[in-house]
Parts: structure tokens; C-alpha cells; sequence
């Protein structure tokens, strides 16, 4: 693929793209402004890409059924755990519109500069970038009518589900190996009451707790 366009397509072929919303926001946001410099040209690519710190921008593909299980809508709060390069951030933002707002965190400062760094000269405003860890979330901004975590955790944590609001959604790529994980979106129906949805077959890094690393 060499245009963004021809990745839409190819997603849209591929049957992960067909809320003519999400597409229209995969359009709109370029995958180049969020690649490495040495990599524009793999930009559009249906791949996974090095970012440094061992870390990749994810497949589009991947991104794509992700933000379909989110379905974020006009106006809503998403928390986004482990933004990386931004790319997904800038669709999420384009999708919640200026009336809504992402929370994204990254935990390392590196690549916390690198997203911001993409998100700025692309031109996304609706967005907090947080330099934290989120394996438990983000109690500050709760409640969130969406949770999204970009690496694979071991379990649900229970913070994830009580930073929901009800209706809320988290997606989720949850795996005890590291070369397999499910997409799992639990959707809060009751207080206490999830409807859960599973995808298998992913690979994502690895969800790492505890401090940043400078
Ligand atoms: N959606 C991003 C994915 C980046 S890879 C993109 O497409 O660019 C996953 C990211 O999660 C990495 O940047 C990693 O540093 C981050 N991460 C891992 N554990 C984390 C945690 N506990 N809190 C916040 N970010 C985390």
C-alpha cells in the first residue's frame, strides 16, 4: 500500500472497517505522522512497526478491530493505556470529537515524547497525555465511558471495570503467554454486570506495571 487511502481500502476489504464512521476516521488520520522517521516509507503497510524501546505502532489491522469493539461515540470520555506513538490516539480523538476527550497514558518518557511530539504536529487537541502507568488505570478523570488497553495484560483488573461509567466499555487483549492473547471487551451493563465479548489470536507487548522508566 502506498497511500493512506489504499490502507483504508485494504482494511475495508478485509471486513475490519464498516462503520462508515471509524472509516471516515482512519481516513482522516495519516499512519505516516505516527511511523519512525526511518520508516515513512512502511507507513502504510497492514503491519506492526518498531518505535523504539522495544515497543511497535500496532498493526492497522489490529487498531481497527480494537477501535470497532470500543465503538466510541460523539461526546464520550476514553482512557487509552500505552498510546505509544499516537496513532490510535488521533483516531479515538477524531471518533469522541471536540465534545468528548481521550485520556491517554504512556509509561515510557520516550516514547511519551514521540507520541506527543506526532499528536502535536498532526493537530489533536481533544487529548490529555499522560507520562504514568496505567495497569490500574486512571482514578483521576473516572469515569470513563471507554477503556482501552494497548498491551497484553494477564487478567481484568478490577480498577478498569470501576473507572467504567454504566454502559461503559473496556477492550482488552488478555493472554497468560506471551504470544497469544484474547480481545476481550466487557461492556458494564450493571454495577456489578458485564457482558463480555472474546476475539482470539492477538499479539501485543506486554502490559508492565509499576514505575515509569526514565
Ligand atoms: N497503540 C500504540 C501501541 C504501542 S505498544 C501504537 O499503536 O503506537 C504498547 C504501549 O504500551 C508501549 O508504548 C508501552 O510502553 C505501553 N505500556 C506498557 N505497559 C504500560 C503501562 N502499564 N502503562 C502505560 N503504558 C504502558
Amino acid at each position: 500500500m502506498r497511500t493512506n487511502q489504499e490502507l483504508v481500502r485494504e482494511l475495508i476489504r478485509q471486513g475490519v472497517l464498516s462503520t462508515p464512521r471509524i472509516i471516515d476516521a482512519f481516513r482522516a488520520v495519516d499512519r505516516r505522522f505516527f511511523v519512525s522517521k526511518g520508516l515513512k516509507r512502511s507507513a502504510y503497510k497492514n503491519e506492526p512497526l518498531p518505535i523504539g524501546e522495544g515497543q511497535t505502532i500496532s498493526q492497522p489491522l489490529t487498531v481497527a478491530i480494537m477501535v470497532a469493539l470500543l465503538a466510541p461515540k460523539e461526546g464520550e470520555r476514553v482512557l487509552e493505556i500505552g498510546f505509544g506513538s499516537g496513532y490510535q490516539t488521533a483516531i479515538l480523538a477524531r471518533l469522541v470529537g471536540d465534545t468528548g476527550h481521550v485520556y491517554a497514558l504512556e509509561r515510557i518518557e520516550s516514547l511519551y515524547e514521540f507520541g506527543k511530539k506526532n499528536l502535536d504536529r498532526f493537530g489533536i487537541f481533544n487529548v490529555t497525555l499522560i507520562l504514568a502507568d496505567g495497569s490500574q488505570g486512571y482514578q483521576e478523570y473516572a469515569l470513563y465511558n471507554g477503556i482501552i488497553v494497548d498491551a497484553a495484560a494477564t487478567a481484568i483488573e478490577d480498577s478498569w471495570k470501576a473507572q467504567l461509567t454504566l454502559g461503559g466499555r473496556l477492550v482488552v487483549p488478555v493472554g497468560k503467554t506471551r504470544d497469544d492473547q484474547t480481545l476481550t471487551k466487557l461492556t458494564k451493563v450493571g454495577e456489578e454486570k458485564f457482558k463480555i465479548e472474546e476475539r482470539p489470536g492477538f499479539r501485543f507487548v506486554p502490559l508492565i506495571r509499576g514505575p515509569t522508566r526514565i
